[in-house]
């Protein structure tokens, strides 16, 4: 309602608006780009086809760790960290995280970690079976528990970023369509019910997640180099207390999430292949939830005391070398993109959208950014065959 009026009145009274940066998708990716650009002192619209985290951002398992494999992500994720605490403290609660594997990997586990310098602290398998009284743990296993990971609370972080943006004066329209683009006159048109507004702009960042692809090849005769496609989480209702610890069996890969004092999150990260996010299943396929229930089903003390109840899906996005893609878009000299961030998007979208705005502003790559250019897949649109999982450590 507020945004049709407010469409109608600017197109009717101010005629074009001039933009120093147009971001096209809301969700964690976006939400921040704009952030930093309104820090760095442009003037920034925000768009977005639903509402701020419509898309994949408000449907993850909101899990921050440092746990990965490469340091490069790693900083990312502490980068990422240390940008919720800063802005939306409240949206980050620090709960640890840990993984249980075979004693004989937490070695390697160790010795990634330590050359992050991220903290961590090796459970023995006794210490690990009080923390985790609810799980059976094998006496070969041990515990790896990072302290200073935690759970962000994804819609509480978007509607606080919300009045952030609003307060530095961005402009945000939700429930628009793009009806026109074009690099070459620099202009923009979104469409809102009846109601259409024209912008022009310096700068494009496209941060619409799984949707970039359709918005990039139908305006700029771009296809990036991602395969898309649906994550799943089942839902389970229990009266047993799990602790606030997200924790991951490296196993099964299975990660278990407390939600609330009588549901848990539990994924695995298996992926379904889609060529259009709109064809996202609403629902994880039964096989998924049977698969995931006779898993866990073996890790549970009491199996008896938890009941499937159901699940959802969102749509990501990954490379062929499973690393983002973030930077100009080749051969153009004002587009830039946000994509492929996976299942770790929580984690790297912040830190990533920091270094994306200073690119942006004064055209510096981070060591980051020129990791994860767009140009490394050598202009052929190489889409991968398989969905590399990061997560779990070697
Ligand atoms: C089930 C599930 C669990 C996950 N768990 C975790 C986790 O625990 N930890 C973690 O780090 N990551 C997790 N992820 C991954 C994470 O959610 C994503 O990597 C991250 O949200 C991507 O953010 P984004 O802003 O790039 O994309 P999105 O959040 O998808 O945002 C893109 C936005 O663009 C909008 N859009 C689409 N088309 C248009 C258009 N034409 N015009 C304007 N806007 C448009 C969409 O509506 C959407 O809001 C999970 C993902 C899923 C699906």
């Amino acid at each position: 309602m507020y945004c049709q009026v407010y469409f109608a009145a600017t197109t009717h009274e101010f005629g074009l608006r001039a933009f120093d940066l147009v971001v096209v998708g809301g969700g964690i990716s976006g939400v921040f780009t704009s952030y930093f650009a309104l820090l760095r002192g442009m003037n920034v619209a925000l768009v977005e086809l639903g509402h701020l985290g419509s898309g994949s951002s408000g449907r993850s398992a909101g899990i921050h760790t440092e746990q990965l494999i490469l340091p490069i992500d790693i900083e990312l994720s502490r980068r990422s960290r240390e940008i919720y605490q800063e802005v939306a403290p409240l949206g980050f609660f620090r709960t640890g995280f840990l993984s249980v594997e075979p004693s004989w990997m937490s070695s390697y586990s160790a010795q990634i970690l330590k050359g992050a310098g991220t903290r961590f602290r090796v459970l023995s398998y006794d210490e690990l079976r009080s923390y985790i009284e609810w799980a059976l743990v094998r006496d070969d296993e041990v515990g790896i528990l990072t302290p200073d990971d935690g759970v962000v609370n994804v819609p509480h972080v978007l509607e606080t970023m919300r009045r952030r943006l609003l307060g530095l004066g961005a402009v945000i329209f939700e429930n628009s369509t793009i009806s026109y683009l074009s690099l070459g006159d620099g202009r923009i048109t979104l469409t809102n019910g009846s109601c259409e507004e024209t912008l022009s702009f310096s700068n494009l960042v496209l941060a619409a997640g799984a949707w970039n692809r359709s918005i990039s090849e139908r305006w700029l005769d771009y296809r990036p180099p991602v395969a898309i496609y649906a994550c799943q989480l089942m839902l389970m209702k229990t009266s047993v207390e799990l602790g606030a610890t997200p924790v991951y069996f490296e196993d099964s890969h299975i990660y278990i999430r407390g939600v609330g004092k009588s549901f848990v999150l539990v994924g695995n990260g298996r992926v379904v292949r889609l060529d259009d996010p709109s064809k996202c299943p609403a629902r994880p396929e039964p096989e998924y939830l049977l698969e995931m229930s006779e898993k866990l089903a073996q890790r549970l003390r009491h199996p008896e005391g938890y009941f499937p109840s159901g699940g959802w899906t969102g749509v990501c996005s990954s490379s062929a070398d499973g690393m983002p893609i973030v930077g100009r878009l080749p051969g153009l000299e004002n587009v830039y993109i946000v994509d492929a961030l996976d299942g770790y998007g929580i984690m790297r979208a912040p830190a990533l959208a920091q270094d994306l705005a200073a690119y942006v502003a004064d055209g510096k790559a981070s060591e980051a950014l020129k990791t994860f250019d767009p140009s490394r897949f050598g202009g052929v649109c190489s889409e991968p065959d398989k969905i590399i999982e990061l997560h779990s450590m070697p």
